[in-house]
């Protein structure tokens, strides 16, 4: 039952909306062990419910501790447009009982309108590290307010070349916030590499 996972009752309304029953495996170890503020490293397959995973524990956090006045305190990196859209549409499917913003900042759209959005501070961005690290380098993106980060499909973003981009970024955020690293392989030495890295004292999860 997912009333029994220490969420804010603004978010389980909106699970119990969309119809989940009860927490898949990887919610069922993820959401606890986020909740405690523990970096977690995380091996599930796609379609094992990891979004809501790592957005059930981020957006509870949002709820209780609401900061409009901040940049971006939670940056989610993915290896795909499509996956940005996807993890965007889930954000706005949790939270329609909340005040809760995000903004999707993915390549292949006008550079200008995005840094307008994001100078409106949302509370998360989820975007590709390609078009992130663009406006970081531009100066549109600050990521000194960043309490949490999370590497979705790791290994994907690794394979498509994106490691230097994902570590910069990693590195431009505060040292003292939480990372959440999903991927669907165990990985290679270059996970391993970004694991020892991005992640402080791992938990590990294998579903
Ligand atoms: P994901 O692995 O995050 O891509 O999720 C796969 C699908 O499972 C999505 O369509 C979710 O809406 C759905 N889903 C996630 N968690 C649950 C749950 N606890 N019960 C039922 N469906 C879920």
């Amino acid at each position: 039952m997912f009333q029994q996972l220490p969420l804010h009752e603004r978010l389980l309304r909106a699970v119990e909306q969309l119809g989940y029953q009860a927490p898949t495996p990887v919610q069922a170890e993820a959401i606890p062990a986020a909740l405690n503020g523990r970096d977690l490293r995380v091996t599930a397959q796609t379609g094992s419910g990891k979004t809501a995973a790592f957005l059930l524990p981020l957006l509870d956090r949002l709820v209780r501790h609401p900061d409009h006045r901040k940049g971006a305190r939670v940056l989610i990196l993915a290896p795909t447009r499509e996956l940005a859209r996807q993890i965007a549409k889930s954000v706005e499917q949790l939270t329609p009982f909340t005040f809760v913003s995000a903004e999707a900042i993915i390549g292949g759209e006008d550079f200008k309108v995005q840094a307008a959005r994001m100078r409106r501070n949302p509370d998360i961005l989820i975007g590709t590290p390609g078009r992130l690290l663009e406006h970081l380098e531009s100066g549109t993106l600050e990521l000194g307010d960043v309490e949490a980060l999370v590497l979705d499909e790791a290994d994907r973003m690794l394979d498509m070349g994106f490691k230097d981009d994902v570590l910069r970024l990693a590195q431009a955020c505060p040292d003292s916030r939480q990372t959440l690293l999903f991927s669907a392989t165990p990985g290679g030495d270059g996970l391993a590499q970004v694991v020892a890295a991005v992640l402080r004292d791992p938990q590990e999860l294998v579903i």
